[in-house]
């Protein structure tokens, strides 16, 4: 295990413990996501897969609506498993070269090379030479570019009469382990030096908005948003594209400034000046929030928060769902719910201040003294009376 104090947990450096929370979880969760990948003959991976994903794996799983919660914190963990995931080659057979995780690379196991067509679906065992030892050199060169042979030429068959095994590449026997993937999620999906900004994050956490609205900006300016671009980097087949205009590529830029659809989304808030004003200075998504978060009133830095989360809602219903929701319907219920988290907290604060003015706290005595609260009460009807007393030293 990872000690606490080991972990840098400053919020304002973007940290707050997020950063130990959210790798600890995502790694916690991975063990579940994992083997439902590798142990696909469980029971509870069959119970899974004929409720989740009966035509693919966990990782082409998809989250529609109405799932349950423990599935859905599962589903979350698919980025660490795949990018922890690598196939040992035996006979080859199983492994799809273009589709899957089989090099040893450090940063990135699959081909780089451009498909080849009409061999898109072939095998790793279609690589290796009929007679039985090695790579079939020919083809190879045909068809790969000089990293992807290069990765290859370091792959020794080993072991062609075995069968293929998916392991966990950050572990040297090739098992999952919540501590490897512990550190990968740090050190690739939530740690990035050069988003360490001073005082800005304190401004985002003292935001009045609702704590998971928090967590998702937190999320997005670490860069941490599972945007089609992002995923493509991380070798997840996706087409790249923004679902709402489908000619630009999709990035944090695009989804919640450049798009036309973004914009609109900013003008029904009555926002889009705002915003413009500052995306024609900053040329990356993170500056931009982080000026309009030093540049607006309390009020309105609430507001662009929740209007980001709108954003990114109503993105996820139009990729996954296949649903268009109204403009000004989100903008709207996105206010609202703000609303009520703002009446909800203002109560609750009035309740803790006047419960803190009625309770006199106990102090413990100095040391080496004791301190001794008595009290009593009478009982009419019974014709009795009790005291009570408590004796305490400072340790209480
Ligand atoms: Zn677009």
């Amino acid at each position: 295990m990872v000690e606490v104090g080991q972990i840098e947990m400053r919020k304002e450096y973007g940290g707050m413990g997020f950063r130990h929370f959210f790798g600890f979880s995502l790694a916690m969760l991975g063990k579940q996501g994992w083997k439902l990948l590798a142990n696909q003959d469980t029971i509870v991976a069959r119970i899974y897969k004929a409720r989740y994903f009966s035509n693919t794996d966990f990782l082409g799983a998809r989250l529609g609506h109405n799932q349950s919660n423990i599935w859905r914190s599962i589903f979350a963990s698919q980025v660490i498993v795949r990018g922890g995931q690598r196939w040992r080659i035996g006979d080859g057979r199983k492994i799809k070269v273009w589709a899957d995780p089989w090099l040893r690379e450090g940063g990135n196991s699959y081909i780089s090379s451009e498909k080849v067509q009409g061999i898109e679906n072939i095998r790793v065992a279609d690589l290796m030479d009929s007679a039985g030892i090695g790579w079939n050199w020919d083809l190879i060169g045909e068809i790969f570019n000089e990293r992807d042979k290069d990765a290859i030429a370091r792959l020794a068959l080993i072991n062609r009469e075995g069968e293929d095994k998916l392991i966990w590449k950050f572990d040297p026997k090739g098992n999952y382990t919540v501590k490897s993937a512990y550190r990968y999620a740090i050190e690739t999906l939530v740690d990035n030096e050069e988003y360490r900004v001073g005082g800005e994050w304190l401004k985002m956490w003292k935001l009045q908005i609702p704590h998971k609205i928090k967590v998702f900006l937190w999320r997005a300016l670490r860069g941490v948003l599972p945007m089609q671009m992002r995923l493509q980097d991380r070798g997840v087949p996706c087409t790249g594209i923004c679902p709402f205009c489908e000619t630009n590529y999709e990035n944090d830029w695009h989804v919640f400034i450049g798009c036309e659809e973004a914009k609109n989304v900013w003008r029904t808030a009555g926002m889009w000046e705002l915003i413009e004003n500052v995306a024609v200075i900053a040329d990356i998504f993170v500056d931009c929030i982080f000026s309009l978060l030093c540049r607006l009133s309390v009020h309105q830095c609430n507001d662009m928060a929740m209007m980001l989360w709108c954003l990114w809602r109503r993105r996820n219903d139009k990729v996954w769902d296949g649903e268009l929701k109204r403009i000004h319907i989100v903008v709207q219920l996105a206010r609202e719910f703000l609303d009520q988290c703002q009446v909800a907290r203002s109560k609750s604060e009035a309740k803790e201040q006047q419960q803190e003015q009625h309770t006199t706290r106990w102090q413990p005595p100095e040391l080496n003294f004791v301190k001794c609260n008595v009290d009593a009460a009478l009982f009419e009807e019974q014709r009795s009376f009790g005291i009570g007393m408590c004796i305490r030293n400072n340790s209480g």
